[in-house]
């Protein structure tokens, strides 16, 4: 039965949005030197606030107020009394769980439904796992008494503003380092009220420090003399001009870049949660996730059944108001996004792959998308090569396990895969032989603060999360 849902609106009340911003340095709001910028809701194109842009001045202020926080304060600081602060800001971070959940959604247009039961979960998740650590460095395999690096430049994209920030900041902060991190230029706003739980919090002024600004204001940070780490995520391009600017620099380095993930459906695999697997897998976050199931890989004799089974599944996809509980599919985060995820799907056609969305009315304003699969693939498409970053799914079909594992590792990245059947000998002989730094079994997309994650080639290198996560920012 086709029934309508009826409007359910998360209440934007509970957010409480400025008109202007500044950069969040040495514990206190300044003004940046740089051009102010807007961020805007995408969902409608409305500007939500004016951000300060922080210049050369502004990053190096950032810089050295991390370093004497480092070297007064937060370095000496005993393990245990650095645990308290993070797990009073995980602790904050779930008070407030419910404006930060908001904010997200409206800075980049993604549904309220996830910011509200992944997002912001994971980033407490976060905060309490790390806290849990800082004063048991000296039991992680690192030495008796591993020592911090000192002070981190840290990068963030705009697809999980706060979580990326929240896998950046933690394991830092628990290792005993400050930091300088910049948002995206997109998606500011919780970041800026991370630094007001930062004060709620009573950090010391100093440890954390945010630098608002775009891509010119990330360089000047990765460049900086005064950081002993980068840690960046996002796309490969930025990824590589970074590691070309630190070589030869005793700078430390973790990069987690792109991704074009196989998910391998074997013709024994449980078909309804399969579909399931493969619509979080492309169309959770509007598809914008590094680590998305963007190349589907079915096996032959399935392929038929499970198209029409997808097909189903995805006419039933909710695209519209991000806050509503009932959206499935939220807003392309800008028009630049927007601009990229149609430029490659009408190369998709002209190079030959069938297109298909489901009937779908697109809102009139703001930047949106309609979930797309393209079937008919071939391995040398632009679609089936090339991070699209967008609701856009690229079928592909295979014979024998041994010609999954050959199209599944025909890419230059290697983040992420996911391997469906009933048989459990056959998930370790995929596992095997996939070059991927995760690889799901009969789910996609899972993440959990304990369990590392990161690359292989062109996706980076190094390990966020977990106990791995750790070593990216101990001097070992
Ligand atoms: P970028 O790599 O440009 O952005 C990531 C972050 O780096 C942002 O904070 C950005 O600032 C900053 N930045 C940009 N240039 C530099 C630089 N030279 N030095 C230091 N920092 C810099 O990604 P885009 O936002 O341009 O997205 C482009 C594509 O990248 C996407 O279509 C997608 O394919 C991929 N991507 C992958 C992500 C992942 O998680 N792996 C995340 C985001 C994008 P600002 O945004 O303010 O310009």
């Amino acid at each position: 039965m086709d029934f309508q849902y009826a409007p359910a609106p998360e209440s934007r009340d509970v957010v409480d949005i400025r008109p202007s911003y500044g950069l969040f340095i040495d514990g206190e709001f300044t003004d940046g030197h740089g051009e102010p910028f807007k961020s805007i809701d995408p969902s409608n194109e409305e500007t939500l606030a004016e951000i300060a842009c922080a210049d050369a001045a502004d990053v190096d202020r950032a810089v050295k107020a991390a370093r004497t926080a480092y070297d007064k304060v937060w370095g000496p600081m005993p393990g245990r009394e650095r645990a308290k602060y993070l797990y009073r800001i995980a602790r904050i971070v779930q008070e407030r769980a419910r404006e930060l959940a908001v904010l997200e959604s409206i800075d980049i247009g993604k549904p309220i439904r996830e910011s509200r039961d992944v997002d912001v979960p994971l980033v407490a998740a976060h905060f309490f796992y790390y806290a849990g650590w800082a004063d048991k460095l000296a039991y992680g395999g690192f030495g008796s008494d591993p020592r911090p690096l000192g002070v981190a430049g840290q990068v963030i994209p705009w697809n999980f503003p706060l979580l990326m920030l929240a896998w950046k900041i933690a394991p830092a902060l628990a290792c005993g380092n400050t930091v300088v991190l910049k948002p995206a230029e997109t998606t500011p706003l919780t970041a800026l009220a991370f630094a007001e739980i930062c004060r709620q919090a009573d950090l010391p002024p100093g440890v954390v420090n945010i630098v608002t600004g775009a891509g010119d204001t990330g360089r000047l940070l990765v460049g900086h003399d005064g950081i002993d780490k980068v840690a960046f995520t996002g796309s490969t391009d930025v990824g590589k001009q970074i590691a070309r600017g630190v070589a030869g620099t005793s700078k430390k380095v973790t990069l987690e870049l792109g991704g074009k993930a196989a998910n391998v459906i074997f013709d024994d695999a449980p078909l309804d949660q399969a579909v399931e697997g493969i619509v979080n897998g492309i169309f959770f976050n509007q598809g914008h996730v590094c680590c998305a199931g963007s190349r589907l890989l079915v096996q032959e004799s399935v392929a038929e059944e499970l198209m029409a089974r997808l097909k189903t599944r995805m006419a039933t996809l909710r695209v519209g108001d991000p806050l509503d509980k009932n959206t499935d599919i939220g807003a392309i985060n800008s028009a630049e996004q927007l601009q990229k995820i149609r430029m490659l799907s009408e190369v998709g056609e002209q190079e030959g792959a069938q297109r298909w969305s489901p009937p779908c009315e697109l809102p009139q304003r703001g930047f949106w998308f309609a979930p797309t699969v393209f079937t008919s693939v071939a391995q040398s498409h632009r679609i089936a090569r090339e991070e699209i970053f967008g609701p856009v799914l690229s079928v592909l079909t295979f014979r024998t396990p041994a010609e999954a594992v050959e199209k599944a590792n025909n890419t230059p990245y290697g983040l992420s895969a996911g391997v469906w059947t009933e048989k459990g000998s056959r998930i370790l002989w995929m596992a095997e032989r996939l070059r991927a730094g995760v690889v799901w079994a009969n789910t996609f997309n899972k993440f959990d603060p304990a369990s590392p994650f990161g690359g292989y080639k062109e996706s980076g290198y190094g390990r966020e999360g977990g106990r791995h996560g750790l070593e990216a920012y101990l001097d070992v």
